[in-house]
């Protein structure tokens, strides 16, 4: 099916509060203009140097959304344009977003990563380094980053109940945190789901689903 025939069916399924995010990484600019011709403006990339070359090419009316692991040290390649963070993991990587988003004077919407997955290889953080964080002074005091909800991956199995109960403690956690509120913190968005799991994350309170493979296919 084409790009496009997918976009549409994803949309179609998708309840009106869930935010689909086009995962493009590794993805020709082409196949991303197939998708932004069917009406797709939100993008999801895991390298910022790709990322990067992709926006300057692209129709400025993308939303660039970073999903992977985001290393300190290359935040300032993506600080001027990217519409949001999801995978951050620590209060340092906050301190060096907030730093890099006030030299452009702007705010930039990140999602704190939490992990729920059995496997090690998964980032993120604990649901007591979540609240550490949040409660922090350093993390108050921060003015260019807005905290805006959380993002979790499930393990990458075929066991739904596996899937369900991680994408549930995720939902627990975020109902937790939720009507903890600052200026610069407001949990609004639960980012969960992807080509193999969207369905179920949905159903477990979903708001942002990152789907890749079953838009552009595994070529
Ligand atoms: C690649 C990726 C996705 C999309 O995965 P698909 O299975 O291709 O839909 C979603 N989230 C993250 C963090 C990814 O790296």
């Amino acid at each position: 099916m084409s790009i496009a025939t997918q976009i549409q069916n994803i949309q179609s399924q998708l309840p009106e509060h869930v935010t689909l995010v086009a995962v493009s990484k590794t993805k020709p600019v082409e196949d991303i203009m197939e998708a932004y011709n069917a009406g797709q403006r939100v993008f999801g990339e895991n390298k910022i140097q790709e990322m990067t070359e992709k926006y300057e090419q692209l129709p400025r009316d993308i939303q660039w959304h970073m999903i992977g692991h985001v290393q300190t040290n290359k935040v300032k390649y993506m600080a001027g344009y990217v519409a949001m963070i999801h995978g951050v993991d620590s209060l340092k990587l906050l301190l060096e977003i907030n730093k890099q988003a006030k030299k452009w004077r702007r705010v930039i919407p990140c999602l704190l990563q939490v992990f729920i997955a059995s496997e090690e290889t998964k980032f993120g953080l604990s649901q007591e380094e979540l609240l550490q964080i949040i409660h922090s002074e350093e993390f108050k005091a921060l003015e260019n980053i807005k905290v805006v909800g959380l993002m979790g991956m499930a393990s990458f199995t075929d066991d739904v109940k596996k899937i369900l109960s991680e994408f549930t403690t995720l939902k627990h956690i975020f109902d937790y945190v939720q009507p903890y509120q600052l200026p610069n913190c407001h949990f609004t968005q639960l980012s969960m789901g992807m080509s193999g799991d969207y369905k179920i994350a949905i159903e477990c309170g979903s708001t942002m689903v990152r789907i890749g493979s079953t838009i552009f296919g595994t070529r």
